[in-house]
């Protein structure tokens, strides 16, 4: 122990032992699940350990040369974090993924002790506490400012080319991306640990109320709702012109309108935040649903999704409790999520009611579990991304079908909303963001807006009412996602500082 060690030795040992000792079940899964031929699995097993050794190599390098002492305490800290966990990886079958670090962080001690078996005692003396001692122990020699710009600049480049060299698994890593993520030592519960920290300071987000509405008297009780699309792209619906028919039912009606619009987010979670507030925001503000149920609107929000902003509402109801209520209309898609609409209006007592579907209707990566068996109308059909990028054909045979089976979502649910007396009822249908089916080699969606397709952000906006209680404003610009907060709070009757005329689909009336 008295040999001092240059920090270059020093970190390549803490890596390989990395490796080896904590993430063999990362190189199982991966040889087990990809389905190349043996060849490029080796090279791919081969290519991963590389990145591998050469990330950890630099983050054990970059913290002990910049955090010295400190450094070194986080890296043995690591060792035994490891090998508690690559323990609960092996033992219990399990992967360190996001609920895994959720129950972890709510067991309680007395609960937990049943886990400490002599087997995993003994482990984590040997796995964990050895290597933690001698990497607190070992003389090291850290070596010139320069030293450490060269050895970063190898260890990054040597990840990236390899990293470079594997881009053709990059689908079958974002299809494995939980599984590998939760096996992968540290970073699955390092990872894991700070999303969930970010999640419940999201969920726990105050957020800036926005200033007193006033409620107009109504000429009659009004119920609107908001169907929110997943990756419906435009220009795959038969509306908007798409020469296939994919809208069988609702190009039949002559009682809607179809709008051009843009998402303002090529993204679930920000693209749903921008149709809940009323203009672009650094901030939370207060989301529709809870605006409108703060105001006395009888709110529902139903979601086969996730992703929304914070709702503060009494009916806020997930697929797994709809399908309990409605087994009959359970047909393993959506059907629960649109089932008894138009009892729920009927039996409300409030002057306005205001309904959110959230779907989850197109999205990939396998387009073909979105949708039941009879709408698939277009055939062949590739199953998922992977097997698309080779048959374009066959994934949007695929994807349009997803449409198809939207087309009867929707008309279904304006034949149910049209059958309510008394009432004015509305329907609004917006996509979240839009999906490339392989235009420029992209596919599914998330590309950042500046550099977004318009695949990815043209988006279809479909409004029925039943009666000519309200009139579209002409314009030449295309709506946006904002547009929904200013349409929903004028159709309710209901006026509010933050109302902004420009951004109301409807002519204000
Ligand atoms: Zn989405």
């Amino acid at each position: 122990m008295k040999k001092e060690l240059s920090l270059i030795v020093f970190a390549a040992i803490v890596s390989i032992w990395g490796l080896l000792a904590y993430n063999i079940p990362f190189f199982q899964y991966v040889a087990a699940n990809n389905d190349a031929g043996i060849g490029a699995k080796i090279l791919l097993v081969g290519g991963l350990s590389i990145v591998m050794a050469a990330l950890n190599f630099w983050v054990v390098y970059l913290l002990l040369f910049l955090c010295r002492s400190i450094g070194r305490i986080l890296v043995a800290a690591t060792q035994i974090c490891n090998a508690a966990g690559v323990y609960f990886v092996v033992v219990y079958r399990t992967i360190l993924d996001g609920t895994m670090m959720e129950n972890f962080y709510n067991t309680r001690w007395s609960e937990a002790s049943s886990f400490f078996t002599p087997m995993m005692l003994l482990w984590l003396v040997i796995g964990g506490m050895l290597p933690a001692c001698w990497i607190l122990m070992q003389r090291v020699n850290y070596g010139s400012w320069k030293r450490f710009g060269i050895v970063s600049g190898t260890a990054i480049g040597i990840s990236l080319l390899l990293a470079g060299a594997n881009f053709n698994q990059f689908l079958w890593f974002g299809k494995h991306d939980t599984e590998l993520g939760g096996l992968l030592m540290p970073w699955s519960y390092i990872v894991n640990s700070g999303r969930l920290y970010a999640q419940h300071r999201a969920a726990n987000e105050q957020e800036e109320i926005l200033p007193d509405a006033t409620l107009r008297p109504l000429e009659e009780p009004t119920a609107v709702v908001l169907v929110i699309g997943e990756s419906g792209r435009r220009a795959n619906f038969e509306l908007y012109g798409y020469p296939r028919p994919t809208n069988p039912l609702l190009a039949q009606r002559t009682d809607i309108h179809a709008l051009p619009a843009n998402a303002c987010a090529t993204y679930t979670t920000a693209a749903v935040r921008a149709m809940m507030q009323p203009a672009p925001s650094g901030t939370l503000v207060e989301a529709l649903p809870n605006y409108l149920y703060r105001h006395g609107v009888d709110v529902v929000w139903r979601t086969n999704n996730w992703g929304e902003p914070p709702v503060h509402i009494e009916e806020y109801v997930t697929m797994d409790e709809l399908k309990k209520q409605f087994p009959e209309a359970d047909d393993g898609h959506e059907g629960a999520l649109f089932a008894g609409i138009k009892q729920r209006i009927e039996s409300s007592k409030a002057e306005r009611v205001f309904i959110v579907l959230h779907t989850n209707t197109s999205h990939g990566a396998q387009y073909t579990a979105q949708y039941p068996e009879q709408f698939e109308v277009f055939t062949p059909v590739a199953h998922n991304v992977e097997e698309g990028v080779k048959n374009i054909p066959g994934l949007t045979n695929a994807y349009d079908n997803t449409i198809v089976y939207t087309d009867w979502l929707l008309n279904n649910l304006i034949d149910s909303l049209a059958a309510i007396p008394g009432r004015r009822t509305a329907m609004i249908y917006m996509s979240d963001h839009g999906e490339s089916l392989g235009e420029n080699g992209l596919f599914m969606h998330g590309v950042p807006m500046v550099t977004a397709p318009k695949e990815q952000y043209e988006i279809p906006l479909i409004v029925w009412l039943n009666g000519d209680w309200r009139e579209l404003r002409e314009t030449e610009e295309p709506a946006n996602s904002y547009a929904i907060y200013h349409s929903v709070l004028d159709l309710l009757g209901i006026d509010s500082p933050i109302y902004d005329k420009q951004k109301d689909i409807f002519i204000y009336d």
